[in-house]
């Protein structure tokens, strides 16, 4: 019997405080009524306090479980998350370059929002150099997007204007699409840019005051990916993403917490 469940492949680090990382991951595809298959490049340390170790796995052991799956299941979307370094990034675009025709959300994962480094600056340029040509869509938040635009980090640009020729830099490079999320940014709504070749769009929601906003960048990338993998066009999978993102902050007060931030409630929808 053939499936009509739609399947991500989610590539990214593991979180044993299951806020971030791949755990959120497939929590987001559960959310979104998909099947998630994961290839872990990292086991990370880490509470609600922040990051204690990043051990990251062999390249060519991430490289294979992806292609593992690839090359028996039907995925139908991939998002990409930490990666960690360089010769991980390299052996994954050896594997996803044979797979272009699956949608493919990167999120680039470079700093914790706790500031522990997740990709080395040799990473960074491997990602811009091999993987943004082979993305339907690049996540970044602000300092994401001056890093990968080769934009000397002298503070970022305040007008959308700047945001838009960092954006064209990155579409030059071959990506689809460049999402600028601002989550992390000030003010009383949430904005977050979509740029594609030529055009520029905006999308807002109230921004949802809450500490608890561990993960929320990988979580947003996933349910754009469970989005896309159901067959969504862009625009849909972003704005369902946002509004489930939106609530699963609202309610991230509810789960058990440690001493710091807690994660967003990915689950919220199969609360008891
Ligand atoms: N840990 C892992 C394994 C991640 O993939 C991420 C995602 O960006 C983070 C931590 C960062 O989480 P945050 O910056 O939302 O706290």
């Amino acid at each position: 019997m053939v499936s009509t469940i739609p399947m991500v492949l989610a590539i990214a680090g593991s979180d044993c405080s299951a806020g971030a990382g791949i755990q959120a991951d497939i929590k987001t595809s559960a959310a979104f009524g998909a099947f998630a298959a994961t290839a872990i490049t990292a086991v990370t340390v880490q509470d609600s306090t922040g990051v204690q170790q990043v051990e990251l796995l062999d390249a060519q052991l991430v490289a294979a479980q992806a292609s593992a799956i690839l090359a028996d299941y039907p995925v139908t979307a991939i998002k990409l998350g930490m990666l960690g370094c360089a010769a991980t990034v390299e052996a994954l675009v050896d594997v996803l370059q044979h797979y272009r025709h699956i949608p493919l959300v990167l999120d680039p994962v470079i700093l914790a929002s706790s500031g522990a480094r997740l990709l080395s600056v040799e990473g960074i340029a491997a990602m811009v150099e091999g993987l943004l040509p082979l993305a339907t869509l690049v996540t970044p938040n602000r300092s994401e997007l001056a890093c990968l635009s080769g934009t000397v980090s002298a503070g970022n640009p305040a007008s959308a204007n700047g945001w838009q020729d960092q954006a064209a830099a990155l579409l030059e490079r071959g990506c689809g699409a460049v999402l600028l999320t601002g989550g992390d940014s000030d003010g009383d709504s949430c904005e977050d840019w979509l740029f594609t070749p030529g055009d520029a769009q905006v999308f807002r929601s109230p921004r949802v005051k809450t500490p608890h906003t561990h993960g929320t960048g990988c979580t947003l990338s996933s349910a754009i990916a469970a989005g896309l993998a159901q067959g969504q066009t862009l625009v849909e999978a972003i704005s369902a993403a946002k509004q489930y993102v939106s609530e699963a902050l609202q309610v991230a007060e509810r789960l058990p917490g440690g001493r710091g931030r807690k994660g967003l409630h990915h689950l919220y929808r199969f609360e008891v």
